[in-house]
């Protein structure tokens, strides 16, 4: 099983770090990571994790919540890092009108800059999209086919979100929230029904968005497996048979330039 958005970097894991973290999820059978970053010492820090793990990959960017402060020499040094090995995506990246931690013009500019050196390194870009669903679709059909898709990570759409993203080269993923009884029954269910299973991602997004049942602790990698789980139960299917279906996914989008 693969973990496909995981901070493993960040503050809420000082404790015990990243070690403790990839142990206890290859312990239940979650044997790959992907690390993403949010500010650049976090780039610093996934890429160094990711060369010093094979069975984990990095994930290098700004995220939107940071957009009021990067500099010219930051993207630079983003870029830089993408162009690695062990860094396999550029992000998160996207926009966050839902927060709006930052000026809203400002995360354009950062988004689009970002799509252009993904552009420019050829690797897949992981999307962050909190209640700006159309412009983020408008930006990604500006550059789409520049570089080789991605992912929206924690979709929050619906079924014609997915729908404007599918044909743009777009995978979804899918986290925790899935598993909250609130959600039982609603749109998540409808889309994971409606996406080809080519396209089906799943994530933790830790430390944030723990699933049922450590709801209200702090997620971790080793959890994903019950969001897959639960994504399973919504298609009818074995979670083994998911496992195949995501991780099989995971791999193509992240290291189809293996
Ligand atoms: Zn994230």
């Amino acid at each position: 099983m693969i973990d496909s958005h995981a901070h493993m970097t960040h503050g809420d894991f000082a404790d015990d770090g990243p070690e403790a973290l990839i142990d206890r999820a290859a312990a239940v059978g979650v044997e790959r990571i992907v690390c993403v970053a949010f500010d650049i010492p976090s780039c610093e820090e996934v890429t160094a994790l990711a060369r010093d793990h094979e069975t984990v990959d990095a994930v290098v960017g700004i995220h939107p919540h940071e957009a009021d402060r990067f500099t010219t020499d930051d993207l630079a040094r983003v870029e830089e890092l993408a162009g690695r090995d062990e860094v396999v995506a550029v992000g998160e990246t996207g926009l966050d009108f839902f927060r709006r931690w930052s000026d809203p013009e400002r995360q354009r500019s950062l988004f689009r800059s970002h799509l252009e050196l993904a552009s420019r390194v050829g690797k897949p870009v992981v999307i962050h999209d909190r209640e700006a669903h159309d412009e983020v679709v408008s930006i990604l059909r500006e550059h789409a086919g520049n570089f080789p898709g991605g992912v929206l990570h924690c979709f929050s759409g619906d079924i014609a979100l997915l729908e404007a993203v599918l044909p743009l080269g777009f995978y979804i993923s899918i986290p925790g929230t899935v598993t909250f009884r609130k959600n039982i029954g609603g749109v998540l269910d409808d889309v994971i029904r409606a996406c080809p299973a080519d396209r089906l991602l799943v994530e933790t997004d830790c430390p944030w968005l723990t699933p049922v049942p450590h709801r209200g602790k702090r997620n971790e990698p080793a959890y994903v497996r019950f969001t897959a789980a639960r994504v399973a139960e919504v298609l009818g299917i074995e979670a083994v048979e998911l496992d195949t279906i995501t991780t099989g996914n995971t791999l193509r989008l992240f290291h189809s330039r293996d």
